[in-house]
């Protein structure tokens, strides 16, 4: 796939009327955000677009209303956070594409910013039938005459709002999406060597096109977390109770046997901190991987592993990461990862945090800072490990 895309400055915004598909799914409590990362992660297209003088309609989901407006997910605490980070009035639609959201949008003067109601109020924004997300998209479109894409987090879904819209008005990437993808593009397609990937969280299964598609790039591929388990019970070590995915230990012992071949150092674990149950006050104790016993299963990497996991990362040119090293939101089995974190931090390396738990771990820890690139896309920067084409970055239009 090609992710050389036209952005916000191979196109004439002036005096145009620009939609802009924002990430602004942000956390809530008691309609209050918890963080702001994303919104101010939308402030330097939004501000580039007001300095060139476009007319711009700001668009996002929050959270997963049921295809109807709902109050609780209104993007109103959005618009609020957005105009004091501005500094200037972010006028919010009262619907999506209903009269309200037109008639503003007919009204904007050059510069000017309105956010529409959360697209995901209407139904047909996520429809699995073509003509629904069609004519739903025409209708977003028919208020705009520029589309430009800025939500890395949902550009893996091909929705009315993150893709199709880009068939009825020239569409083209914001700099949020431009930066995700030039950094993991240049990761994956010509890294620092060596390159070591490292990935953990709960399953295999979620990671095999990522597993598969890293093996033929990476000089080392470090694998903790649950989806360790899955490896070590295929190497035939005994793994008690941990979390194990039956149905994939053939799949596992191919992906060692391709990692071989292909001469890839590939790390397991050799120890583990082990609990009686899965509970975070669970009694809990560190032991080699050949000797977890009966009724207990591992919950973090262990001592060993950490220092060999952190030693694995010396010395390296890009360093990928996605998934926890086990269950590190227990205080008790979140050293693995804080471990991981730490030594990425410290690499010197090229680094790239992929979004979702990793990513969470990270700004906990205080280490995003430290670190070259913290993906704002959990799933999509997941997928485009994997080499697969994002749906909302394939619409867009190409650089010659
Ligand atoms: P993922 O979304 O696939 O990155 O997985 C993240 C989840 O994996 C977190 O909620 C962790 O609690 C979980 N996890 C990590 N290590 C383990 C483990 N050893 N056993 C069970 N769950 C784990």
């Amino acid at each position: 796939m090609n992710y050389n895309k036209k952005t916000v400055e191979d196109i004439e915004v002036a005096g145009k009327k620009v939609l802009v598909r924002c990430d602004f799914n942000v956390p809530l409590k008691d309609g209050v955000i918890t963080d702001d990362k994303r919104i101010v992660g939308a402030l330097p297209t939004i501000k580039y677009l007001m300095e060139k003088g476009a007319k711009i309609i700001l668009c996002s989901h929050l959270g997963r209303p049921k295809g109807e407006f709902n109050p609780a997910f209104s993007l109103a605490p959005v618009a609020v956070r957005l105009s004091e980070l501005l500094g200037k009035e972010v006028v919010l639609a009262k619907d999506v594409i209903g009269e309200d959201a037109k008639a503003k949008a007919a009204t904007l003067c050059d510069g000017d910013i309105m956010l529409i109601e959360n697209v995901r109020f209407h139904k047909e924004e996520t429809s699995k039938d073509k003509e629904e997300l069609r004519s739903f998209a025409k209708e977003l479109a028919s208020m705009a005459e520029v589309f430009v894409n800025d939500a890395f987090g949902t550009a893996h879904r091909a929705q009315a709002s993150t893709a199709v819209v880009a068939e009825f008005l020239p569409a083209v990437c914001g700099y949020l999406i431009q930066k995700e993808v030039k950094i993991m593009g240049d990761a994956l397609n010509a890294p620092a060597k060596p390159f070591v990937a490292i990935l953990g969280g709960a399953k295999v299964s979620d990671k095999i096109g990522v597993i598969n598609n890293l093996i033929e790039k990476v000089d080392t591929l470090v694998i903790g977390g649950g989806m360790a388990y899955t490896f070590l019970r295929a190497l035939g070590n005994p793994i008690g109770t941990s979390i194990c995915e039956e149905d994939k230990l053939d799949l596992a012992n191919e992906l060692m046997a391709k990692a071989k071949e292909k001469g890839v150092n590939f790390l397991l674990p050799v120890d583990n901190t082990i609990g009686r149950e899965y509970k975070e006050d669970t009694v809990f104790m560190s032991i080699y991987s050949d000797a977890i016993p009966d009724g207990w299963m591992g919950l973090d990497i262990g001592p060993k592993t950490q220092e060999m996991f952190a030693k694995s990362l010396i010395g390296a040119g890009t360093i990928v990461w996605n998934g926890p090293m086990g269950v590190s939101e227990w205080e008790n089995f979140a050293s693995g990862t804080e471990t991981v974190a730490k030594a990425v931090a410290e690499s010197g390396a090229i680094t790239i945090i992929g979004g979702g738990d990793s990513a969470a771990a990270v700004e906990k820890l205080g280490y995003a800072d430290k670190m070259t690139h913290v993906s704002t896309g959990g799933g999509a920067s997941l997928e485009f490990l994997e080499g697969l084409e994002l749906p909302g970055i394939a619409c867009l239009m190409d650089k010659e």
